[in-house]
């Protein structure tokens, strides 16, 4: 069997302790055929100094290369995560772009596929992640490099109108074709892909397969990610007993559990859910001192002013309800700014009454998938869910809102919290199924077959 090289902005390694689900499943395919893994490594230096690491660990080799200060402003403060992010998650009035951020992207991308050649095999098969390194396939084609190499999207793709306002976008997005395989979260993703390239590159698309005016050809399909449902479930189970699920369960003395888990980002709805939840307790005296919402939001790309503002607009919001609303002994917004390991937001999931996933666009939403794998299955929880996140179009048991209207949130809370313990039971037993299906073992599976049919 081909050795698998997987390429992607961060590299996790074996022993890291926040390994996610997709991290698992890397490392899996790639400790069953042999590989590399090959990413940034975190550290930043002086360009004199930059250095490749090479570690291993069984059959698998780890590559990581240091990035100097200009290309994490450039190409990751700036290109990926100021310019791409917005457009990608529909923000079009959040896109800051310019030029010298983009050329910092593409150098990046360059130096990334030059020393990704220098490292590769006759017969290794590729497999690169997300929107951080959409040209790295072009590069290496340019470089001669012949693999089969495929390509995932974890996040959104937007219309063709929209993807068409990036300045230069034709440099960006076409570089797709450079990819023997394209894989996309969801259908309406892939259709703007296909979108995209027959107006703006004038391709012919045949089924799975899009052909361009010379002659390049590529394919591009769905893959919903999925999440290690059972790990989730036995961590769950055994997360019911630990310290720390059975603090939170005491502090809320028989009260009900709403929670949300996000990294701080302006993709995931924070403001409208937290508006919303004030204006339940406005709407519903009954309830208060009854229910709290313990949100856990780990900051994240501090360095990005938007996730800053976002950061003091929250603070202000949650101090607002719990200003208003607190008593003594209870406060409405548990507002956590940290992040937990996932056997220990696992067990959370299990005590929580309601899980709130309302992200104004995501790419999936894992967190969705693992709130359901974590519940007990004799009294599950209910799962509140946006329908501008990929996970709504497996997920269709849970109640699907729009997170642009708090009504429609404040509404589902009530459905929620009002559901009968055999109609969360049906629902549920629902999306485990599908859960239990489409795990992800099954996605990698699915993509790497595609990808050797390519
Ligand atoms: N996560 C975690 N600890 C935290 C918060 C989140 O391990 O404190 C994990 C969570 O379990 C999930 C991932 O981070 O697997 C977030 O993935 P998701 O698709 O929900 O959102 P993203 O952050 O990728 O936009």
């Amino acid at each position: 069997m081909s050795r698998l090289v997987v390429v992607s902005n961060r590299v996790a390694l074996p022993k890291e302790t926040r390994a996610g689900g997709l991290a698992s499943a890397m490392q899996a395919a790639l400790a069953e055929r042999g590989g590399l893994w090959f990413g940034w490594s975190g550290r930043l230096v002086e360009e004199s100094e930059r250095s490749l690491e090479h570690r291993s660990e069984g059959r698998v080799e780890y590559a990581l290369l240091d990035l100097t200060r200009a290309d994490y402003q450039e190409y990751y403060l700036g290109f990926a995560n100021r310019t791409l992010w917005p457009l990608l998650h529909f923000r079009q009035a959040l896109l800051d772009y310019s030029r010298k951020d983009f050329a910092g992207y593409q150098r990046v991308n360059r130096l990334f596929a030059e020393h990704v050649a220098r490292l590769l095999r006759p017969g290794d098969q590729l497999w690169v992640h997300d929107y951080h390194l959409i040209p790295l396939g072009a590069e290496l084609r340019r470089l001669g490099v012949d693999a089969h190499i495929g390509f995932f999207l974890h996040v959104p793709l937007p219309p063709r109108d929209l993807l068409a306002a990036l300045p230069h976008h034709e440099h960006v997005f076409s570089a797709l074709a450079a990819y023997d395989l394209v894989g996309l979260q969801t259908e309406s993703d892939l259709q703007a892909l296909r979108g995209y390239f027959r107006d703006e590159c004038s391709a012919e698309i045949d089924g799975t397969q899009l052909r361009l005016p010379d002659g390049r050809r590529f394919r591009a399909a769905v893959f919903p990610i999925g999440i290690d449902t059972e790990r989730v479930a036995r961590q769950a189970e055994r997360a019911a007993n630990s310290a720390a699920t059975k603090r939170l369960i005491a502090s809320l003395e028989h009260r009900r559990l709403a929670i949300g888990v996000d990294r701080l980002d302006y993709s995931k709805g924070l403001p409208q859910r937290f508006e919303a939840f004030g204006r339940f307790l406005s709407h519903h005296p009954e309830w208060r001192s009854k229910l709290s919402l313990l949100q856990i939001a780990p900051p994240s790309r501090e360095d990005v002013p938007e996730y800053r503002e976002l950061r003091s607009r929250l603070e202000r919001l949650a101090g607002a309800t719990n200003g208003r609303y607190a008593e003594p002994d209870w406060v409405p917004i548990r507002y956590v700014n940290r992040s937990f390991q996932q056997e220990t937001l696992a067990g959370f999931y299990r005590s929580a009454h309601v899980g709130l996933v309302t992200p104004l666009r995501d790419g999936m939403n894992l967190v969705a998938k693992e709130f359901v794998a974590a519940q007990a299955p004799d009294d599950p929880g209910v799962l509140v869910l946006s329908n501008l996140a990929g996970a709504a179009r497996e997920l269709h048991q849970a109640i699907i809102i729009n997170p642009l209207d708090p009504d429609d949130i404040v509404e589902s809370l009530e459905t929620a919290l009002a559901m009968p313990l055999d109609e969360r039971r049906e629902r549920w037993a629902a999306m485990i199924e599908h859960l239990r299906r489409h795990d992800i073992t099954a996605w990698r599976n699915a993509f790497l077959h595609a990808l050797g049919e390519a």
